[in-house]
């Protein structure tokens, strides 16, 4: 049996003729560089996020530049972030010219950690990206508060977390806006790359849109430097076809987490990811935990079941980070999880008997290695 990280054949099957009906629409249209089919997806997604605006552009990466660039933050700035995520969230800080600073991430959830945020507030901050990792959504009400108290953005890096939820709320809908991808291996995947941002501020959502448009306003006439981040006309439609079936494929990896925590809850050796009780969990990136982290991954890989580790460099220790201030500084709970997070198959087409054979093979290691360790 092979047990693939994830499957977006056997996702595309089920959705064939939606989808081709889709991408056939796009061709006889000709409407390939923004226009109205993304203009409709932004519609759907703002209202799926329950917020008045979604902005469509090229990547996840572009919705978190751009908002950056809206609110007017560059040289001399900081914003605050976690080291534990792709490095988008703070290559596009520092591609404005600003300067990430990190923070550790709490025990359980692998989420900002909110006691610790307001240690590294300075004079300078203007921002904060709390990354909803894996797809929980980070601990939102002190974050808010605190944003209040000192008077900073709140930019949700919302790109493993659509269709999360913190109290009840979508992921996206508490911040100044929240960043989502939709590369093709998200809850929320295109064809290709893309992403948006979602906003209840008209006034950003203007502004982001004239950015991603070379900073137009009308036709030739340049308002501002701005830079090509329009989103794929086949991708707002085939997105438009995904969004409608992302909630019941959401609750199908909900329900295949259920299935991993039921298996291995007694397994002393394995860390599992929890909920937070204020939280629906997405489960973009189902990690665990564990000792052997590497010799777990080569042997259940031998079993032909597929792994990825999420992320096995924290970025402050990154290569491109090494002139950064906190380079050498210890970030203790994010540096130890990077070498002990496994990332298991997990998608909504992963069968039952899959999670049950990956779990045994995880239980084989598992006690023969405790075997050959005395
Ligand atoms: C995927 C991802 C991004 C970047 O999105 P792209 O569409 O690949 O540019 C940013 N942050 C996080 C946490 C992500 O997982």
């Amino acid at each position: 049996m092979k047990v693939p990280f994830i499957d977006l054949k056997a996702q595309y099957e089920t959705i064939k003729y939606e989808i081709d009906d889709a991408i056939r629409k796009v061709i006889n249209s000709c409407s390939f560089a923004g226009g109205s089919f993304v203009e409709k997806f932004e519609e759907e997604f703002a209202h799926f996020c329950g917020c008045d605006y979604a902005v469509g552009v090229g990547s996840g990466t572009e919705a978190l530049w751009l908002t950056l660039l809206a609110l007017g933050i560059g040289q001399g700035d900081e914003v605050i972030t976690v080291p534990n995520t792709f490095i988008a969230t703070a290559e596009a800080i520092s591609l404005c010219g600003a300067k990430p600073v990190f923070v550790d991430i709490d025990r359980e959830t692998y989420n900002i950690d909110v006691f610790q945020l307001e240690n590294a507030i300075s004079k300078n901050t203007k921002a904060i990206i709390p990354v909803h990792i894996f797809g929980q959504m980070a601990d939102m009400d002190p974050i808010m508060g605190i944003s209040k108290k000192y008077g900073l953005y709140i930019i949700e890096d919302a790109c493993q977390a659509h269709g999360a939820e913190y109290r009840g709320k979508k992921a996206g809908s508490f911040g100044d806006t929240g960043c989502f991808s939709f590369y093709p291996g998200k809850n929320l995947g295109a064809f290709g790359e893309a992403g948006a941002l979602v906003t209840n501020n008209g006034e950003l959502a203007r502004t982001t849109r004239m950015l991603r448009d070379h900073g137009q306003i009308k036709k030739y006439q340049h308002k501002v430097i701005g830079w090509n981040c329009r989103m794929d006309g086949l991708q707002g439609a085939i997105l438009s076809v995904k969004l409608r079936h992302l909630t019941s494929w959401n609750d199908a990896r909900r329900l295949n987490a259920s299935i991993y925590r039921e298996l291995l809850k007694d397994e002393k050796e394995v860390d599992l990811p929890i909920e937070a009780e204020y939280n629906k969990h997405v489960y973009h990136i189902y990690a665990i935990r564990v000792k052997h982290r590497d010799n777990l991954i080569a042997y259940i890989n031998s079993k032909d079941i597929q792994t990825g580790i999420h992320y096995p460099i924290p970025l402050h220790r990154q290569k491109a980070y090494k002139h950064h201030s906190q380079y050498c500084q210890n970030f203790p709970i994010a540096e130890k999880y990077a070498y002990e997070f496994v990332s298991l198959p997990m998608c909504s087409e992963l069968k039952r008997h899959q999670i049950e054979f990956t779990v045994q093979q995880i239980k084989a290691f598992v006690e023969g290695y405790n075997l050959t360790a005395v």
